[in-house]
């Protein structure tokens, strides 16, 4: 790696690649975040009901997620707006995890459900409005879970590396950075989707990289070409929202994939998933 760059991100410099440290590759249950697979995190946005979780868990697996995600603590622009459904939810969570076998990704927005957020979820997501929320990243990582750390919609890539490298320091080294797009002056979109993140992440960086396609759009016509670009950009994952009525879904409906269409993302994504490999391999070998 340029020294430029332990330069320029001297206050992150556990979060780039060194001579020792080349890739961190997160263990989930039987996964591998950040090594050779291209791995998927699929669910809805909230959790909603038994039948809808389990169907959704049911159906993302048999298409290749390895990962359910759903919200059960719910941070909502509109206070009006549906905020999850607390322990219930991770309590569904847990069940469509023994029914499928897939591992659970869920947020956790407040400190003081670190403890009940980490007995049902496999991975502790810390939301895009969480990740300037220093006390509760800290308290995250000491719960000894790995962390998705979504980048904030305002925040620079050196600020979401700053709150990974407060994960790394609390004694977590085990942070998936994740783009979800970020907020600019262009409003076409629900977001502005920063591929040229994943990239430079993937360069400098040796965590796991992941794209969030649904919430850097907001439209779910748009959500497989981002997805694509991800995986072009050298993700090690991605993680999009699936539900099987999309527009009757309590909570972002409108980017949120039916079973239809996320089949058929999955299917046109494979050949993109199979030349990854070879594009990343060409990142291998650069030492800080
Ligand atoms: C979500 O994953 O449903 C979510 C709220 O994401 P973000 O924090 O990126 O807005
Ligand atoms: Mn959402």
């Amino acid at each position: 790696m340029r020294a430029s760059w332990q330069e320029r991100f001297a206050e992150a410099s556990d979060v780039l690649k060194s001579s020792q440290r080349q890739q961190t590759v997160v263990r989930v249950l039987d996964l591998e975040i950040g090594g050779s697979d291209f791995i998927t995190m699929a669910g809805p946005c909230s959790v909603e009901t038994e039948q809808q979780i389990l169907s959704i868990a049911a159906h993302v697996r048999k298409q290749g997620a390895r990962v359910l995600r759903g919200g059960a603590f719910k941070p909502r622009s509109s206070p009006y707006a549906f905020q999850g459904l607390g322990l219930a939810g991770l309590k569904l969570l847990a069940k469509a995890r023994s029914e499928t076998g897939l591992a659970i990704v869920t947020e956790v927005m407040s400190e003081d459900d670190v403890p009940l957020v980490a007995e049902y979820a496999d991975i502790l997501q810390i939301g895009s409005r969480s990740m300037e929320n220093y006390t509760l990243i800290e308290a995250a990582a000491r719960s000894g879970k790995p962390i998705l750390l979504k980048r904030g919609m305002m925040a620079t890539v050196e600020d979401l590396m700053r709150s990974a490298q407060l994960a790394i320091g609390a004694g977590n080294p085990n942070v998936i950075l994740c783009e979800r797009g970020i907020r600019t002056f262009d409003n076409a979109l629900r977001n502005t989707y920063d591929p040229a993140a994943i990239a430079l992440l993937k360069q400098i960086s040796h965590l796991p990289v992941i794209a969030d396609p649904s919430h850097a759009c907001g439209h779910r016509e748009l959500v497989p070409a981002l997805a694509r670009i991800g995986v072009a950009a050298g993700a090690d994952g991605m993680i999009v929202e699936v539900h099987p009525q999309p527009e009757k879904a309590w909570s972002d409906g409108e980017q949120s994939l039916s079973f239809d269409e996320f089949d058929g993302m999955m299917a046109m994504l494979e050949p993109y998933i199979a030349l990854r490999g070879a594009a990343n391999r060409t990142l291998v070998g650069r030492v800080g």
